[in-house]
């Protein structure tokens, strides 16, 4: 069967994995230039050049089949073990750790967190700087006949025999109205009324040679920062010292639509020094990324959505399902794709 992917997340690129090792012929679109979506990296080409995860900074859970994952990725030298706790700043003051949360295992990635969903994808046909505009039930019950098209913005159109979406909700919910004909999809797409996302400014900021702090990260109770995470201990950046901060979703709320990312950016680092001392108010550089979808607020009681229509089948994964994370996304993408290889064998 001829499967269109929409989003190179880690959904996506999970579902797509199974079904490619059944033996369907898969495409995915990812309408970014890189693998991974909200798993994401960006190399900075300063002076001391640096790569930054600027999207989730790292991996974390407890079901049976995402553990399974995880030790694939650590055999593979794509994660390590990188500490079981994080300090909390409150009152003025950063603990070493958050008081009554029990230590966890959270994994970072060496090479960045991109680079997981490069191993995931790797053998898949991924057309990169792809957006999908929409999607338009054609019918087609006859043998050669495909009932899906992909209609990519770039006026490219694919034609396929079932459609996994792989975004955001929101985004999800964007590119099935335009299959608008269709009463069977409105039906499923009700339910996604209810899933919103928060949102965040993710500040990545290079300090040069620098002698490096204590603590991995911090989660912060502050009106505009959320997070701050220190990137030199989860890889080596040759003496330099590094962070990424993390907004509140409240603070980008506030500055979404102002387009002045290098002032947000300012901002928040006046707000870090006070946190973490004047030092931190002066790197040598900084650069900033807003994400519109962060994590969801609410998620769906069930691992994906489906069409009843068998005769053209299109299915909706990501992570507002059972969950509310990465491995939420990851098992979504699993449980659909592990369905559909028994389902369409
Ligand atoms: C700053 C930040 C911090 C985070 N921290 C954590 C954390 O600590 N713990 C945790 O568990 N999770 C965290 N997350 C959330 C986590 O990254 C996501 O839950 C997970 O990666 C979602 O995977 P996904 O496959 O569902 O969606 P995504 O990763 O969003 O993948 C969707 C893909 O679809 C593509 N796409 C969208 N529309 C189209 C279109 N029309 N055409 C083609 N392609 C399209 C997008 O470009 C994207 O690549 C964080 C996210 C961010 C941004």
């Amino acid at each position: 069967m001829k499967i269109g992917i929409i989003g190179a997340g880690l959904s996506g690129l999970t579902a797509g994995r199974i079904l490619a090792r059944a033996g369907h012929d898969i495409v995915v679109f990812e309408k970014s230039r890189g693998y991974g979506g909200r798993m994401a990296t960006r190399r900075i080409d300063s002076k001391s050049p640096a790569s930054m995860d600027h999207g989730a900074p790292y991996l974390t859970g407890s079901a049976d089949e995402f553990l399974v994952l995880l030790a694939e990725l650590e055999e593979n030298g794509l994660v390590t073990l990188w500490t079981d706790r994080f300090s909390h700043f409150t009152d003025d003051r950063i603990l070493p750790e958050m008081p009554g949360r029990e230590p966890g295992k959270y994994y970072a990635a060496p090479h960045g967190m991109n680079a997981i969903g490069k191993y995931l994808g790797r053998s898949l046909d991924i057309h990169f700087t792809e957006k999908v505009g929409g999607i338009t039930h054609i019918g087609g019950s006859g043998p050669k006949k495909s009932p899906w098209m992909i209609n990519s913005a770039s006026i490219n159109v694919f034609e396929a025999d079932a459609v996994i979406i792989a975004t955001p909700a929101i985004q999800a919910y964007g590119l099935i109205s335009t299959a608008q004909d269709e009463f069977d999809l409105r039906k499923m797409i009700t339910v996604l009324d209810d899933v919103s996302y928060s949102s965040v400014v993710s500040l990545m900021a290079g300090y040069g040679e620098r002698n490096p702090v204590e603590w991995k990260a911090i989660h912060c109770d502050h009106p505009h920062i959320s997070w701050i995470c220190n990137e030199t201990s989860k890889r080596d950046f040759s003496g330099d010292m590094n962070l990424v901060i993390h907004s509140t979703d409240q603070f980008a709320k506030e500055k979404i639509g102002t387009d002045d990312l290098s002032g947000t950016g300012s901002q928040l680092l006046r707000d870090a020094s006070k946190i973490l001392g004047p030092w931190a108010a002066r790197p040598e550089w900084h650069q900033s990324h807003f994400w519109r979808y962060h994590i969801p607020r609410k998620s769906l009681d069930i691992p994906y959505l489906e069409s009843e229509n068998e005769l053209a089948p299109i299915a909706l994964i990501g992570d507002y399902f059972q969950g509310r994370s990465m491995e939420a996304a990851y098992m979504s993408g699993l449980r659909l794709g592990t369905d559909w290889a028994k389902k369409f064998s």
